[in-house]
């Protein structure tokens, strides 16, 4: 007969040798000696996980890499999306009477962030220009806990003057920071530019395969990493120990995911740019890009995996466009091994007027790609393939 057993006879088989892969840990709860060992815990004298609300080791471990990418001053943690990141920096670090200045090009959800929440929590918010340092100031007041910048805007691929805006936060008392996204550690590493904080939407170009929604987020101090984390802790924005092991795996390669989407993404926007369907190309490397001198410094070089360009027509076109290159993926996400294709005025930015559109460059022909990983040639061709059904149209 089965000898009966409780139910959590607890345990690993021993093993001196240990694993190179580290071990999925989905527990929620972790069980302690006594209350003698909960109380060294609680007070920071032994390291120990209580409940993975609070922290697990997936989470760290994940973390722990992204802080040694970004050069965190101070370790960061791991949250359950990149808006979850944003959100836990400005509720976490701003209080009612406090006014924050945002980019006026933020990702959508961070940009209605500031035009409708923080402002109904008492929390004034502005927008400025962040390729422009002086109309950052201008934004400023006396009140102004925080500034926070992309540093490559969505999707016209503006520079931010981030070192202006840096210097002049620290002259002015007002934390910066950067949703570092778009650019990566392997472009651009924030902290070194000045920034207080720094925030990514792990589920882009970090864990690189559109498998999972996380965030992370680290600063330069303990009091804001404090407040931060108990805030995320409190509303609750726990990630996933299995998206945590997934982004782990997903970062083993991502060093040479980025090298591979950029040498693509430059040589497609070189492609495009000499087609005459089309009307203009921008990135970063290219010497027509209007913050070109900018993008050297700041990107020291790099180039990304981001390519806009508009087509010359409108929506006849850009239909005909999407049909023609079925091959790339019309979907509005970026950073995946896959190249994607978005169309601003349709998705991202459909919210907006036509007009405020055309005040930034957006038409109906204006498309956002994100490069991938494809065989360059093959690529191009899908491009092609788009261009010739546009010719068509015509
Ligand atoms: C996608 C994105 C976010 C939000 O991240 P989620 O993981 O989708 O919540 C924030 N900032 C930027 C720049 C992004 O591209």
């Amino acid at each position: 007969m089965m000898k009966p057993t409780l139910m959590r006879p607890g345990g690993l088989p021993n093993s001196a040798s240990t694993p190179v892969v580290t071990p999925l840990m989905p527990s929620v709860v972790y069980a302690s000696t006594t209350p003698d060992q909960l109380d060294e815990q609680y007070e920071g004298r032994t390291e120990g996980y209580t409940y993975a609300r609070e922290g697990h080791p997936n989470a760290d471990v994940l973390a722990r890499r992204i802080d040694a990418m970004e050069g965190a001053p101070m370790p960061g943690i791991v949250l359950g999306s990149g808006m979850a990141a944003v959100t836990a920096v400005l509720l976490g670090l701003c209080k009612a009477g406090d006014h924050v200045v945002g980019g006026d090009q933020l990702y959508g959800r961070s940009l209605r962030m500031m035009r409708d929440d923080l402002p109904r929590l008492g929390i004034a918010t502005s927008l400025a220009d962040p390729t422009d340092a002086a109309a950052v100031a201008k934004a400023l007041r006396p009140n102004t806990r925080l500034v926070l910048i992309e540093v490559v805007s969505n999707p016209t691929l503006r520079i931010a003057d981030v070192q202006g805006i840096a210097d002049l936060c620290r002259e002015k008392g007002v934390l910066l920071v950067v949703d570092n996204t778009f650019t990566t550690p392997r472009a651009v590493t924030p902290f070194e530019l000045g920034a207080d904080v720094v925030l990514h939407s792990v589920t882009k170009l970090l864990a690189g395969h559109s498998d999972v929604t996380l965030g992370w987020v680290a600063t330069r101090d303990s009091a804001l990493s404090k407040a931060i984390y108990d805030f995320a802790v409190t509303t609750g924005m726990t990630p996933s120990p299995f998206d945590c092991w997934l982004a782990e795996r997903g970062l083993m390669s991502f060093d040479l995911r980025f090298d591979r989407a950029e040498s693509n993404a430059a040589r497609l926007a070189d492609h495009l740019a000499a087609q005459p369907l089309v009307k203009r190309v921008l990135y970063p490397t290219r010497p027509d890009h209007p913050d070109r001198a900018r993008a050297q410094g700041i990107l020291q070089g790099r180039g990304c995996n981001m390519v806009s360009f508009e087509l010359h027509g409108g929506r006849a076109e850009a239909n005909a466009f999407t049909q023609g290159a079925h091959q790339i993926a019309f979907a509005p996400t970026l950073g995946d091994v896959g190249t994607t294709l978005s169309h601003p005025a349709s998705s991202s930015h459909r919210g907006l007027t036509p007009e405020a559109r055309a005040a930034q460059g957006m038409t109906e022909g204006f498309f956002r790609v994100s490069v991938g990983l494809e065989d360059p040639d093959a690529l191009i061709a899908a491009f092609d393939a788009g261009l010739a059904s546009v010719a068509a149209v015509k």
